[in-house]
């Protein structure tokens, strides 16, 4: 067996599986994709789940990868036994629906003796109790010597999360202290003892598993494998330990200069190097992975690492920042195979810095006052310390309660967990509670409440939109974060600033963030707690970190927009007083980019003159080019100056005084146009009552108002073109054509009277006589209700003695009409009982006297019917 460096190893491998038809992939990211389920990649198979499940097509059935991997789980191990880091990369081998069992062992048994030349008799394989096609194929495809293969049960050899895919595996393990084992109860024993390291784990996917025991034999298995590249390389290197192959052992030998200690001196002290070591490694690949550190998921496994490192430091007796050094020789060993590091690593150690300079603030008070917890607990024989306790190490002094649990666990006290999680909800809700409420004052729980008081912003974007400037810091909704990366979304506070915050009406700036790399946007700007100024960002590319010096730039588009539109605001309160009179003070207003709104005292409601009066004022005053002035100078020599101020509000010592031309003069922290003239053009679009005798004007200004106009103007085109006349001639056109629509309705009337009378005739043909009496009945159409009353009375007339019904149908409704001569009541004719029941058919109601009654219906159709049930009616009546 020859020595060979990680990196021959890495490259032998996928080389070996491209020869055997496989594809090479780069490795996937830590953070995995679209999966919920994990928090970090854990394995070579995790990030092609979609490939097993069949949700995604494979590039090719058969895939090879070198994986970065995290796992958590395995941190107590780190540094205190030969084979576990947190960080670790996975060589793999996996076939979707292609190649199974017949090929894989006889595969990996060619390249651990054949390729690597791993002796046989230092191997020993594993499979799971039932297995015997496994067994089969080992002691048949390969010469594997039977006595070396142990049968395990299902904790050690059987793959299974839950339901879904799962089946055995065959381990393949390495003899390292060279002890002798014939039964598998020895064998399991040395492996806990870590005499017998296993490196390779082939996995069988051959069921689909209920997760109850019961298993159904897949069509198309698949097989996963994975291999630990630095658990190879100890065994091709013939070291202890996974912290002394070539790459690990130069950033270990980093560490110890770093820290001024010896390795392989003190048990302990080896035990805190190999831990710095390899936790600086796994933070610098999360970080270069995109991960931030953070109270939550994959940012506070990085934090809880990053302080661990930290604590162990301490534990060595380092006392300031150091970490960011040894990420200096995490690059060196594994920037080659990673080179993403290369590019990110004044990144990686500028956050690694900020992160541990912020613990280092708190640390040393946080074990004081942990010593006490312990020496208290001591004292009084307690075994479990108060989670309130613990809760106050983590949320004061950054503690996570895991760094907590272990330094208690030296001294055999735990944690009462759930006290702790009680203490960590109650927090949230607390914060979730106070993030409700939209002021910041009172608000206090919220992170972006809770800044430094010493942080100040000074706004320097009267006469710039663009400045460099450093970030100061960075919050979250959730927290205070040392960086924030593309599509996170927070607030950043800078020294300086161009952004205006709003205030007195005037919207927040919008903008870009941009450092070499990143490029961020500014959604809002707003003034926080004591005036320093929050820019609402969203990172759109790379990240942006506390200390970076950035490019603020406003959107200069937006901000020339708003300038016209607040100085027009000044210049109609100064049109409106001339107009409306001094009583006119602003009582609010809002100036956005597209905008104005002004409220001002004024008890009725403007004339469309005074309206119009105003908005000239304000276009001559544009047009006179008159210059835009700031002064700065005391809230006395303002007020003696003239200048309007708003009589409630509280102004500092220094009061900005904003000047058009002699005509307007007022106090303003906003942003104007340097000259009217900028203003183009304004334009008044509607005037409102917002509150007793506050009045509302909404305006427009430059090409706000041009737009408007124009729009307008093309309304009043395709008038024109409508009515078929000139521009000029539309309004002529208009009054001309109503007063021919009335002349022709008060036509259409005479002639629809005129054609009743034509049709008296007709009607009249409609007698019948029942029990004596005549009885005329007809159904008509379009007769309104006074010509039809006309009417019915000129048929009563002409029949001398009888009675008449009327229905006629206007536009889908009906009326009706009924008379009768005197002489016929005493025969029982009653013309509101008779309307009644005609009225009823045709789905109305109405009633009247005995000789003259009116009704109304909806049905026009029923028209004809209740017209012919007249004479019916009528002989029941008289009977
Ligand atoms: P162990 O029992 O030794 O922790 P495991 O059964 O958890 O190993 P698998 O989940 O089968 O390991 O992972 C496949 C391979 O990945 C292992 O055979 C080993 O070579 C490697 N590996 C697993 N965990 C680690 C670790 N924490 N550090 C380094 N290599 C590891
Ligand atoms: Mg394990």
């Amino acid at each position: 067996m020859k020595f060979m460096k990680t990196s021959e190893i890495r490259e032998s491998y996928l080389g070996f599986f491209e020869s055997k038809g496989h594809l090479r992939m780069d490795s996937f990211s830590l953070v995995p994709k679209n999966d919920k389920s994990l928090l970090l990649i854990n394995a070579g198979m995790a990030p092609l789940k979609p490939y097993f499940t069949g949700v995604e097509e494979p590039p090719r059935r058969r895939v090879t990868t070198c994986q970065k991997c995290i796992r958590t789980g395995d941190i107590e191990n780190v540094g205190k036994t030969s084979r576990h880091g947190t960080f670790f990369e996975m060589l793999g081998n996996f076939s979707f629906g292609d190649y199974f069992k017949n090929e894989i062992i006889p595969w990996a048994w060619e390249y651990i003796t054949g390729v690597l030349q791993i002796p046989k008799d230092k191997l020993f394989v594993t499979i799971y109790l039932d297995d015997d096609e496994a067994y089969e194929i080992w002691t048949t495809k390969t010469d594997m010597d039977p006595n070396r293969i142990f049968r395990l049960g299902k904790e050690d050899n059987f793959w299974e999360h839950g339901s879904g895919p799962c089946g055995p595996c065959t381990e393949i393990h390495y003899n390292k202290a060279g002890v002798t084992v014939t039964t598998a109860e020895e064998f399991v024993k040395a492996g806990d003892e870590d005499k017998i390291v296993e490196f390779w784990n082939l996995v069988f996917t051959q069921f689909d598993g209920d997760g109850k025991g019961n298993y159904e034999r897949l069509a198309n298995p698949n097989i996963d494998t994975g291999m630990g590249l630095e658990r190879m390389a100890t065994i091709m290197q013939g070291v202890d330990n996974i912290f002394e192959i070539d790459i690990v052992k130069d950033i270990l030998q980093g560490v110890c200069g770093i820290v001024g200690k010896e390795y392989g001196k003190d048990k302990n002290t080896d035990i805190s190097l190999r831990i710095i070591t390899d936790h600086v490694k796994s933070v610098s690949m999360m970080l270069c992975d995109g991960v931030q550190p953070s109270n939550e998921g994959r940012g506070y496994v990085l934090r809880r690492l990053l302080r661990r490192a930290a604590r162990h430091g301490r534990l060595l007796g380092v006392k300031d920042e150091f970490l960011y050094k040894v990420v200096d020789f995490v690059i060196d060993n594994y920037g080659d195979a990673y080179p993403a590091l290369h590019q990110k690593a004044d990144y990686i150690k500028k956050i690694v810095t900020l992160e541990e300079k912020r613990f280092n603030e708190t640390i040393d008070s946080g074990m004081d006052i942990l010593k006490e917890y312990i020496e208290e607990a001591v004292k009084e024989n307690k075994t479990v310390l108060e989670g309130e306790k613990a809760f106050k190490l983590y949320d004061t002094y950054g503690f996570p309660l895991e760094l907590t649990e272990e330094i208690l666990e030296e001294k055999s006290i735990t944690v009462d967990i759930e006290e702790f999680n009680k203490n960590m909800k109650d927090q949230r809700e607390r914060a979730r509670a106070a993030r409700g409420e939209s002021s910041y004052m009172g608000a206090d729980e919220v992170p972006l409440n809770k800044i430094d008081a010493s942080i100040t912003t000074k706004f320097d974007g009267y006469n710039n939109t663009t400045l460099k400037s450093n970030i100061l810091v960075i919050v979250t909704d959730e927290e205070e974060r040392t960086a924030l990366t593309s599509g996170e979304t927070g607030y950043v506070f800078t020294e300086t600033t161009p952004f205006y915050a709003e205030m007195g009406g005037q919207v927040g700036d919008t903008g870009l963030i941009l450092t070499e790399t990143a490029k961020v946007k500014v959604t809002n700007c707003k003034k926080n707690v004591g005036g320093k100024i929050a820019h609402y960002v969203e990172v759109l590319e790379g990240s942006i970190a506390v200390g970076e010096t950035v490019e603020l730039k406003v959107c200069e588009k937006k901000r020339k927009n708003v300038c016209k539109n607040h100085t027009a605001t000044h210049m109609l309160q100064e049109a409106l007083r001339e107009v409306l009179g001094e009583h006119v003070h602003q009582s609010g207003s809002y100036v956005d980019e597209e905008r104005l709104r002004f409220d001002f005292t004024h008890f009725s409601a403007l004339s469309k003159e005074e309206i119009e009066k105003a908005e000239i004022i304000v276009n001559e005053k544009i047009m006179d080019v008159f210059d835009v002035v700031t002064n700065v100078m005391t809230i006395e020599e303002a007020k003696k100056s003239g200048a309007m101020a708003l009589f409630d509000d509280k102004y500092s010592e220094e009061v900005r005084v904003v000047s058009v031309g002699d005509f307007s003069k007022e106090l303003c922290g906003g942003t104007h146009v340097r000259n009217s003239g900028e203003i183009g053009l304004f334009k008044i679009i509607s005037e409102s009552g917002v509150a007793a005798g506050v009045r509302r004007i909404e305006a427009l200004t430059g090409f706000g108002a041009i737009h408007y106009v124009e729009s307008k103007n093309k309304e009043l085109k395709e008038i024109s073109s409508i009515l078929k006349c000139s521009e000029s001639d539309v309004i002529k056109k208009i009054e001309q054509q109503s007063n021919e629509l009335k002349i022709k309705e008060k036509e259409i009337i005479e002639l629809k009277n005129k054609l009743a009378s034509g049709a008296e005739e007709d009607i009249l043909n409609n007698i019948k006589e029942v029990e004596g009496i005549k009885v005329l009945s007809a159904a008509l159409k379009d007769i309104d209700g006074n010509a039809l009353r006309d009417l019915c009375d000129k048929m009563r007339d002409k029949i001398g003695s009888g009675v008449v019904v009327l229905g006629s149908e206007v536009s889908g409704k009906v009326n009706f009409v009924a008379m009768a001569s005197k002489d016929t009541l005493p025969k029982g004719i009653h013309c509101g009982k008779i309307i009644k029941e005609v009225a009823t058919i045709a789905g109305g109601s109405g009633g009247g006297r005995p000789d003259m009654a009116q009704a109304g219906g909806k049905d026009a159709e029923k028209l004809e019917c209740a017209m012919e049930n007249v004479f019916e009616i009528v002989k029941k009546l008289v009977k």
